[in-house]
């Protein structure tokens, strides 16, 4: 066993100390078999979640209704959930109800594809009831059972498909190819904020070029809030094709691309939250700036610091030609007089005093914005003593 299920492991020997089975299970078996670094641990258990709260100090009632709690232990996290088998999805969310069962192979039934149904135990056994591991050495993406009757059941299987070809770089089974085919008009009925999660991971993917093949190869895209509408923005993403880290990032690239689609359209048609928001719009103005511009000090000085690694991963596929390096954009950083308005040495109030003739108007806003940006240049320094000598020469227009 490696660190991660070391640590875990104390969770597994507890439960099993009360008389119940549990097992590390899903995604974390997967990468541990794959010997891909392992994102979280997830735990599957015979206990029910009110058990699972009686054995651990701290624990998270995220969704009891679906058998699943986080236990928080020596600073990790883990998602704990019952054995159990899923109702049908009315709601495209969530299974109705849920049956807890207190075997385990049911459980691994209801998983979507078969790399994804491995569970192991503390010692490190390995539970494969569907030839996960054989797929795995085939890089193979099969769905557990019948593809159209799998992802009739929920159709986000089909964009977790396109998503894990994306992360592993694996084909997926032709026979679930034809079946993702066969039911994707039913993603038309998902909450689109599921697939927003999974297209993220998509983009994420290492093997991002594998991914966008399958999506193109299955049509997938057509069955996408406003790519339906604009499906050739698929076809004309930059090659090579490098991962995104973050959503904000694909719509500033889709945009780049698709100009007509606003970025307000992207935001509320898949009802994106304010951050994702708030990062798309300020790496299109840097990459606008960018353009006309290249790299400056204001195009620096205008875009978050949060958001200086995605703004140099967009000007690698959208401008191969001008690259430039993250330490080029840091330096720029570290050389501003100031990171933003409120350290301007001058404010409304000196403006206001400097000027007691005039009256408060729009005046006040456009002259701060424009000593903002002489001193962001470096054109004059941030003194009160120099702004308002720079004032003086350049005495703001009444209006
Ligand atoms: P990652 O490493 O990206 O988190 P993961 O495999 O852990 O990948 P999750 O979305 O975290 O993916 O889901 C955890 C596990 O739950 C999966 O491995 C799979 O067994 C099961 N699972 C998740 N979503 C579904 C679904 N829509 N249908 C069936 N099984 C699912
Ligand atoms: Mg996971």
């Amino acid at each position: 066993l490696t660190d991660p299920f070391i640590k875990a492991k104390k969770i597994l020997e507890k439960i099993e100390c009360h008389n119940h089975k549990a097992y590390f299970v899903g995604g974390c078996v997967r990468d541990f078999l794959l010997k891909r670094s392992i994102e979280d641990v997830d735990i599957a258990t015979s206990a029910a979640p009110h058990i699972i709260k009686q054995l651990f100090d701290k624990v998270i009632p995220v969704g009891i209704e679906h058998g699943t709690v986080i236990v928080r232990y020596k600073h990790e996290s883990y998602e704990v959930t019952t054995f159990r088998i899923d109702g049908i999805y009315t709601d495209k969310r969530h299974p109705d109800r849920v049956e807890f069962i207190d075997k385990i192979d049911k459980d691994l039934e209801r998983r979507d594809f078969t790399i994804n149904a491995l569970a192991m135990d503390k010692n490190g056994v390995i539970i494969d009831l569907f030839n996960g591991r054989e797929d795995l050495q085939n890089k193979t993406i099969r769905t557990v059972g019948n593809g159209y009757d799998r992802f009739t059941e929920d159709p986000l299987r089909i964009i977790r498909a396109l998503r894990f070809s994306s992360q592993l770089g694996f084909m997926i089974d032709q026979e679930t190819v034809s079946h993702m085919k066969k039911v994707k008009q039913d993603i038309n009925n998902l909450a689109i904020e599921r697939i927003t999660n999974e297209f993220t991971k998509l983009f994420k993917g290492q093997y991002l070029g594998n991914g966008i093949e399958y999506l193109q190869q299955t049509e997938v895209h057509k069955q996408l809030p406003i790519i339906r509408d604009y499906p050739t923005i698929i076809n004309r993403l930059p090659s090579p094709l490098r991962p995104l880290h973050s959503f904000g990032e694909v719509i500033a690239l889709f945009h780049h691309i698709e100009p007509n689609v606003s970025l307000e359209t992207w935001v509320k048609q898949w009802k994106c939250s304010n951050k994702i928001k708030q990062e798309a719009i300020q790496l299109v103005e840097a990459l606008d700036h960018f353009n006309q511009e290249g790299l400056s000090k204001w195009g620096v000085y205008r875009l978050s610091s949060l958001y200086y690694e995605g703004f140099v991963r967009l000007v690698e596929l959208i401008n191969p030609t001008k690259l430039i390096h993250l330490d080029e954009v840091e330096q720029i950083d570290q050389s501003l007089p100031i990171k933003s308005k409120k350290e301007l040495a001058l404010n409304g109030n000196d403006l206001i005093a400097l000027f007691p003739d005039r009256r408060k108007g729009s005046w006040l806003q456009k002259t701060i914005n424009k000593l903002e940006y002489e001193v962001v240049l470096g054109n004059v320094n941030n003194t009160k003593k120099e702004l308002k000598e720079w004032i003086k020469w350049n005495p703001p227009e009444i209006n």
